[in-house]
């Protein structure tokens, strides 16, 4: 596999052309923005564990019948995946409340909801992602009826792989982001990462947040929680 020209520098990653028109690498930096990119920073190591770990739970995920970019890992920091044209909506589930939940409707962080919620943000940097639901996707042709439907079904999936796996490593899988994308022929596949940049992911004994949350609110540690929580998923990988 030749590694062409780069076709995109993101906030966290780089993207890169191949010689195959089908296939993209990733390459994920340690660079960590927050608040749409008004907070910058490093968090050593990052990249590393973010693209070891997303490789883990896609290959898992794929396993448990939700189709994926993933192909291969190549190195430390680079993935070859399948190229997707992105459907421009960030689909966020929620098992607990956190974050802009709590924010947006004056409740405390850490009420556990009987069912998982969904949303949608219009992945648009300079609208600041903006929340959206079906029907304005819809008017904005962001996707078909039939691909909300297809994400909708996948996302909840996940949640309930993801939930059962990160509980069997002693961590409470909280809330997080998914991105899709469509292939040449059009089906949808699981796109972008999974990693604690995109999820919050909080120790199930203690309660310690071990995830992005430590970067955005200047909590310390950060470094030692990522660590810990890729530690956590390797040893149930190999346990
Ligand atoms: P951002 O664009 O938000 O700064 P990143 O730094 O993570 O985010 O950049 C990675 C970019 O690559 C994102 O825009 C993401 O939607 C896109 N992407 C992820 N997976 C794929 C894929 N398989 N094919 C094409 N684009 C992808
Ligand atoms: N998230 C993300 N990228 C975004 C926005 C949110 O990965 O652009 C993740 C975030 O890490 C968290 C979940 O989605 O796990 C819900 O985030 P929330 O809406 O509470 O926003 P925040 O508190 O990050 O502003």
């Amino acid at each position: 596999m030749v590694k062409g020209e780069q076709l995109y520098e993101g906030k966290a990653k780089k993207v890169f052309a191949t010689d195959d028109p089908e296939l993209l690498i990733v390459s994920y930096k340690d660079d960590a923005t927050a608040f749409n990119g008004l907070k910058k920073g490093t968090i050593s190591g990052k990249g590393v564990i973010n693209n070891q770990m997303s490789n883990l739970l896609m290959r898992y995920l794929a396993e448990k019948g939700v189709p994926t970019h993933y192909v291969q890992e190549l190195s430390e920091r680079e993935t070859l995946v399948k190229k997707v044209s992105i459907v421009p909506l960030e689909v966020i589930i929620r098992n607990i409340s956190a974050g802009s939940f709590a924010k947006h409707y004056g409740v405390e962080e850490g009420i556990v909801f009987d069912a998982p919620t969904i949303e949608f943000s219009y992945k648009n940097d300079e609208l600041g992602d903006p929340l959206i639901n079906e029907y304005h996707a819809l008017a904005l042709k962001l996707a078909t009826k039939e691909e909300i439907e297809t994400i909708k079904k996948y996302s909840f999936r996940v949640n309930e792989v993801l939930k059962d796996f990160w509980k069997q490593c002693g961590v409470t899988l909280v809330d997080f982001k998914l991105e899709f994308g469509r292939l040449a022929d059009g089906t949808i596949v699981l796109a972008d990462e999974i990693s604690p940049d995109t999820c919050r992911l909080w120790d199930s004994a203690t309660g310690k947040k071990l995830d992005k949350d430590r970067f955005r609110r200047d909590l310390g540690g950060v470094e030692d929680a990522y660590q810990e929580i890729m530690k956590r998923l390797t040893d149930a990988f190999e346990g």
